[in-house]
């Protein structure tokens, strides 16, 4: 958070700039407030959210049409046309967000661009937003006698209007609704498996888009108005994305800075069109190439390449030990309750391939139950149908009971169920502290008109759910990393760090998919005790592993796959015996290690 004198010094610049310049002056800086605006929303579309969109200039568009169109053609008065355009910007950030539910990145980058071309088609084209000459005569908003007419005044409004809107964006972007479109941005797999409502959450970042791009339309309507389709060309989109990628789009303030930068600059290259725009164009690929991160992004490089300079590493922090889990007592009559997990019958194909042939287990509440297998048999496919991301090609699944099998990812991780991922799937760009944040706030997309109506609500339950963070790092001995970024830690950590993010759900089932791969001998014994102390702990645990060792001191039933089937299940002890399991071992000579029956054997 901004220090409070920082805040104070800025509102008296703004609040004493208009003394000082002189009326073009106050004009540029009236129209550099209306881009900062619209970067913004571009910012948290792209940069936060990770959606390219490049529809801005439309919703900016649709919303100063609308304002002209009510105020000229239907009599309406300015604000309540306002009003009604912020709407339908908004509906209009809804309808562009639909796309992006089923593509992304270049596709979706393609489909944006085609709804603004088609935008400034309708606007040149369509006789009510008066063709190539567009709408005048838009009055001046009324303010309480306050005549706006004067881009003094004026300036003062938008000023107001600019702080209240980048102080809400800053706090969106810093509490649970910014956290988890950064986590779906970063990841959206494992976003989606931490109960992120992946679908829903790329639309509410549009329409988060659009809300800027509309309020930046009404305040350009009420500022200079007069609108042509000249404003909302593509020219003007791609110096918006400009402003964003050289300011630096995962940061609002980055995009802010771009957006007065390049205001002004383009003011000074007036008379040279042209090679301003070439020269926006150089600017911007070099910074995609040597700053993706933009000048926002200067500060960290500048302080990691000082660090690295100077030898100074995180290495010194040390993994602190698990704190284990109060245990539960002992279900009271183990055959009563329905079992955790039941597979029944499940298959997978891909194409020509049948990466699991009506594959059956039943799981029973509280076991640990090991799942090995030569490389390629099956079992993160299977792991992936029971969590919802691939449909089975046949059978079912049923947690507790109930068929879940069809369930998107983030359904089955409000139901309970968690798990891990073979080659790691953290949040990068997310602090560790972040990672589990986002795992740990459950609150539902729709909750998100707290941010409009409730934000003292919001504000609560961000000091519970850091609260709620601080004790889950304590208990993982990952204190020392919280502000770390994951990928600067050593992968045993980074092993930790997704095992404490999906106990972060509170999950009843919970799936590891080789958690001791790329251990070291100790963080392996530490994992043991790690895994026994959360199945105390009332949670059914499924264990994907090729360390026998681990297996077998952990788990009382082995299932081994091979091919897509079960060839055995039985004791650890039983299942190394197995004629069928020491065949399908020997048979697959990427598969080193041979089962040994010894459960002190703990090294991978
Ligand atoms: P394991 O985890 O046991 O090593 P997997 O479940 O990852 O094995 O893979 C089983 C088989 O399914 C492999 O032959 C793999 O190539 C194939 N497979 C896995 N995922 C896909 C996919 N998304 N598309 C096509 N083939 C896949
Ligand atoms: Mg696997």
């Amino acid at each position: 958070m901004p220090k409070l004198g920082t805040v104070v010094l800025l509102a008296l610049a703004a609040w004493l700039l208009p003394y000082t310049v002189g009326g073009y002056a106050i004009h540029v800086v009236d129209i550099a407030l209306v881009f900062a605006l619209l970067a913004i929303g571009m910012g948290l579309a792209m940069g936060i959210a990770g959606q390219i969109n490049l529809a801005q200039i439309a919703f900016f568009g649709v919303s100063a049409y609308a304002t002209a169109i009510l105020t000229t053609h239907n009599g309406f008065g300015f604000w309540p046309a306002a009003a009604l355009a912020l709407v339908a910007s908004a509906l209009i950030g809804l309808l562009v967000g639909i796309p992006a539910l089923r593509m992304q990145s270049h596709y979706l980058g393609i489909v944006t661009l085609g709804l603004a071309l088609g935008f400034i088609n309708w606007t040149t084209n369509a006789e009510i937003a008066g063709g190539a000459e567009g709408i005048s005569a838009i009055p001046v908003p009324p303010m309480f006698g306050v005549d706006l007419s004067s881009e003094y005044l004026y300036y003062y409004l938008e000023v107001i209007v600019f702080a209240l809107a980048l102080a809400f964006g800053l706090f969106v972007v810093r509490t649970g609704l910014g956290r988890r479109m950064m986590a779906m941005r970063d990841d959206p797999l494992a976003a989606g498996a931490v109960g992120a409502e992946i679908p829903l959450l790329r639309m509410t970042a549009f329409m988060l888009s659009s809300l800027f791009g509309g309020l930046a339309g009404v305040l350009y309507a009420g500022l200079i108005r007069y609108i042509a389709p000249d404003t909302f060309n593509i020219a003007n989109m791609f110096l918006l994305l400009a402003m964003v990628v050289i300011g630096g789009r995962q940061s609002l303030v980055g995009c802010v800075v771009g957006a007065v930068g390049l205001t002004l600059i383009r003011e000074q290259l007036v008379d040279y069109p042209t090679y301003a725009q070439l020269g926006f164009g150089v600017v911007v690929v070099l910074m995609v190439v040597f700053a993706p991160t933009g000048l926002a992004g200067v500060p960290t490089r500048l302080k990691a390449l000082l660090d690295r300079r100077l030898g100074r590493t995180s290495e010194r922090a040390v993994l602190r030990s698990f704190e284990p889990y109060e245990a539960v007592a002992e279900r009271e009559t183990a055959g009563e309750s329905r079992p955790m997990l039941e597979i029944n019958e499940i298959s997978k194909q891909f194409r020509g391939l049948k990466a699991l042939k009506e594959v059956s287990l039943t799981v029973k509440r509280g076991e640990i139950r090991g799942i090995v297998g030569p490389n390629g048999s099956g079992k993160t496919t299977l792991f992936n149908v029971i969590s919802g991301f691939y449909r089975p090609s046949g059978g079912r699944v049923l947690m507790e009971g109930n068929v879940v099998s069809g369930s998107r990812p983030y359904r089955l991780s409000r139901l309970g169920l968690a798990r891990t991922f073979q080659n790691l799937r953290l949040f990068g760009e997310l602090t560790v502290r972040d990672n589990l944040l986002v795992a740990l706030d459950r609150s539902r997309t729709y909750a998100i008109w707290k941010y409009a109506l409730w934000p003292i609500g919001i504000w609560r339950q961000e000091r519970r759910l850091h609260r709620q963070a601080d004790a889950l790092l304590r208990r993982f001995g990952l204190a020392e990393f919280a502000s770390a970024a994951p990928g600067s830690l050593p992968y045993g950590i980074q092993r930790r760090i997704e095992i404490a993010r999906a106990m972060a759900g509170s999950p009843r089932l919970l799936l590891l998919d080789e958690p001791a791969a790329g251990l070291n001998g100790e963080e392996v014994r530490q994992l043991a005790e790690i895994v026994r102390s959360i199945r105390d702990s009332g949670v059914t645990v499924v264990l994907i592993e090729h360390n026998m060792g681990l297996v077998m001191s952990l788990c009382e039933r082995v299932t081994v796959l091979a091919g897509g089937s079960i060839i055995a299940e039985g004791t650890p002890a039983e299942v190394v015996a197995d004629h069928a399991v020491i065949e399908a071992y020997l048979g697959d000579s990427a598969m080193a290690e041979m089962p040994l029956p010894n459960p002190s054997e703990v090294s991978s």
